[in-house]
């Protein structure tokens, strides 16, 4: 079972711009200091470059900074809208050093998120917090000290030389020695513990977790030793940097960002040991770490190759899985991708691997797709060594797709040129070459059999679903559940018995979601599932029987009291839904329970608790002036689609009679990005 999580991974497109010929921006060192009160940055910069042609201009990207000074005889230094430009007679070859502080208030790009900073580069561009180069051809070494307050933590790129005291605050000096694309700079400043592992090659390997959070730190960071040594060993060069780190941020853009050396992920992976089965951190896990060679190491020139980077971090990342979870979850994974590129195709939307503007679906996972065909077709032996030999002769520089041609061609003598016609150029999946590499597993031959039997009858199938549950596999197990669901249930119940003998948390699941009506003789075996190792199949279970056993309600109540689900509160939410839509249930804490749900949907918390927040609360109209609040301060959100569900909820609200008449008279108390959106709607 894959829970649906929003995990978008990034797309990006590149800005084209030809400066790269002119100079070599070689080392940006920077101190830099956010400040929460004021969401800006004053940041020292101090830049060398060598230039590659006589000029009189040479420019870095740098959006609406304010030059505070600048210390240099040689050249002038101004900050124009986009860009700090140094302007002197520059010549060829020549090495210029210069430094100067600045000012910003970035609009996107740096983040303050509760009582945490962080950055997101790719797609968001780095120079909104700190003057780089947005092309991503021109590799940069980047040594940045941030200065935290005193019990702030705080992960960049690259090693931790010292934390040294800056009038009351701390900065801590990180240093890389390597260089990198801009869009890989971060950092991230908050409370975290930190513990520290050492991969089999010796390279400190740093988990950062909330302090409250210590108890998840475990199951979320499970399987981080074995990807990494998996990944060094498969991959065959020696991990490129200096360490490894990563850490969780609340209200994260996307699933998670490779950014060099210190990868930032989605709180909401972090879990207990009930929520590491239904969605864990171990893909992510992989696939940014993957990154650290393919996007990082070795870098795309444009979006054209951008399947070198996604493509190649995908199919890498399910590799490691194939390595911690088995073959049969391998093929599973790249059969459920093969439906969905085939529907795709099927309607005619098909594209090509090398188009730039392919959606995350090409880039991601026909790139992996790609590969794993690739890697059949001339054999592991042959695709290691050409991926060595390209990753090593481009090492901290950029590349083509015929880059990485050229070093399989070198390594094989099997004709790949229809495999580059099928697999790169063809917008069309070739659906039949997947459906033949899969049937190369006998657990998927054993599932398309078993899938097979859903148009027949009950009669001719009966057996064969009764055998797919007698210690099922997940996958092939499930499928055997779903099948019952359009049977009476005199005839199925056998089954659905022989699903939860099975004691497989898959099947269990799969029951849950699909018996509609639960017959009184499942009832008590149904009831164990409130009690599942799964908070998927935690929350449908209680949601159900609460539904379906008005007498009972008391008793499930009271049996889910405590329990929180996933990081977004799924099973408490639910809860106090349910305890509110029961009116003899605790009837004295109905205000309590309204005001917990209520305050769930403030900007306290992260934006997945708020999603489900405001959800109940519409269900259940408790709409006050504090929801109100909290829904116009979640229009602002940067994260775009939660911010688009609160203003399609806003607008919906504000055809309520009053609302906008009471707006209009109370905007001005709002806070100024609040205040511009409302003076938007309300007009
Ligand atoms: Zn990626």
């Amino acid at each position: 079972m894959k829970y649906l999580l929003l995990t978008l991974f990034l797309c990006i497109a590149t800005p084209f711009w030809a400066q790269v010929s002119t100079v070599d921006v070689e080392n940006i060192t920077a101190t830099i200091e956010p400040k929460a009160e004021t969401k800006s940055v004053t940041g020292t910069v101090t830049v060398t470059f060598q230039l590659l042609k006589d000029a009189s201009e040479v420019r870095l990207d740098a959006v609406n900074m304010t030059l505070l000074d600048f210390d240099s005889e040689e050249m002038t230094i101004t900050a124009e809208d986009k860009a700090i430009v140094f302007r002197s007679d520059f010549k060829k070859g020549a090495s210029y050093t210069t430094s100067f502080r600045y000012r910003a208030v970035p609009k996107q790009t740096l983040y303050f998120t509760g009582d945490q900073i962080w950055t997101q580069g790719q797609g968001k561009y780095t120079s909104h917090w700190l003057p780089s180069v947005d092309d991503m051809n021109d590799k940069i070494e980047f040594d940045l000290t941030i200065v935290a307050p005193n019990d702030q933590e705080v992960m960049a790129n690259g090693a931790l030389l010292s934390r040294e005291a800056i009038h009351d605050k701390i900065g801590w000096k990180y240093d890389m020695t390597h260089p990198m694309a801009s869009y890989l700079v971060a950092f991230v400043m908050g409370n975290f513990d930190i513990t520290t592992l050492r991969s089999e090659s010796g390279v400190p390997i740093s988990l950062f977790y909330r302090q409250e959070d210590a108890k998840k730190a475990k199951a979320t960071y499970r399987h981080s030793e074995e990807l990494f040594n998996f990944l060094e060993e498969k991959i065959g060069v020696a991990y490129p940097w200096q360490n490894y780190k990563q850490a969780p941020v609340r209200d994260f853009l996307y699933a998670g960002m490779e950014n060099t050396t210190a990868t930032i992920f989605s709180e909401a992976f972090v879990v207990d040991e009930i929520g590491f089965n239904d969605r864990n951190y171990v893909n992510v896990n992989a696939h940014e770490l993957a990154h650290q060679w393919f996007g990082n190491l070795v870098t795309e020139t444009s979006g054209a190759h951008h399947w070198l980077q996604e493509g190649f971090a995908t199919y890498y990342a399910l590799l490691a899985e194939r390595e911690i979870f088995g073959e049969d979850y391998y093929y599973w994974k790249l059969y459920n991708t093969a439906e969905q590129l085939k529907e795709a195709s099927d309607q005619g939307k098909g594209q090509r691997l090398l188009d730039p503007n392919a959606s995350s679906l090409t880039f991601y996972e026909k790139g992996a797709w790609a590969l794993h065909i690739l890697e059949e077709l001339i054999g592991s032996a042959a695709f290691d060594r050409a991926v060595q030999s390209y990753l090593t002769k481009y090492a901290y520089a950029n590349v083509t797709t015929s880059d990485f041609l050229e070093a399989v061609r070198e390594e094989t003598s099997v004709d790949i040129a229809s495999w580059e016609k099928d697999w790169l150029q063809q917008t069309a999946f070739k659906a039949e070459q997947a459906y033949q590499s899969l049937m190369k597993s006998a657990f998927m031959e054993s599932y398309f059999e078993i899938a097979a039997l859903r148009s027949l009858p009950w009669e001719d199938k009966k057996a064969l679903l009764e055998g797919a549950l007698i210690f099922p596999n997940d996958f092939i197990g499930q499928e055997a559940i779903y099948q019952l669901a359009s049977e009476p249930i005199e005839k199925a119940l056998p089954l659905y018995k022989k699903g939860f003998d099975s004691n497989n948390l898959f099947v269990r699941q799969a029951i849950a979601s699909s018996l509609e009506r639960i017959p009184a003789e499942l009832r008590e075996r149904y009831e164990g599932l409130l009690k599942d190792d799964s908070y998927v199949t935690q929350e449908i279970a209680l949601y159900q029987l609460w539904a379906q056993f008005p007498e009972q309600r008391k008793t499930y109540l009271d049996q889910m009291k405590g329990v929180e689900g996933f990081q977004d509160k799924n099973i408490r939410q639910l809860w106090l839904a349910l305890a509110l839509a029961t009116e003899t249930y605790e009837p004295e804490a109905t205000e309590a329970f309204k005001n917990e749900l209520r305050s769930y949907a403030t900007k306290e918390y992260s934006f997945e608790i708020r999603q489900k927040a405001f959800q109940y609360i519409n269900e259940l109209q408790l709409y006050n002036e504090g929801v109100i609040e909290s829904i116009i301060n979640a229009c602002t959100h940067p994260n775009w689609r939660f911010r688009s569900e609160a203003r399609n909820l806003l607008g919906e609200l504000l055809k309520s009679p009053g609302l906008k008449e009471a707006l209009l008279e109370t905007r001005t108390s709002f806070p100024p990005a609040e205040r511009a959106y409302l003076d938007r709607v309300l007009e």
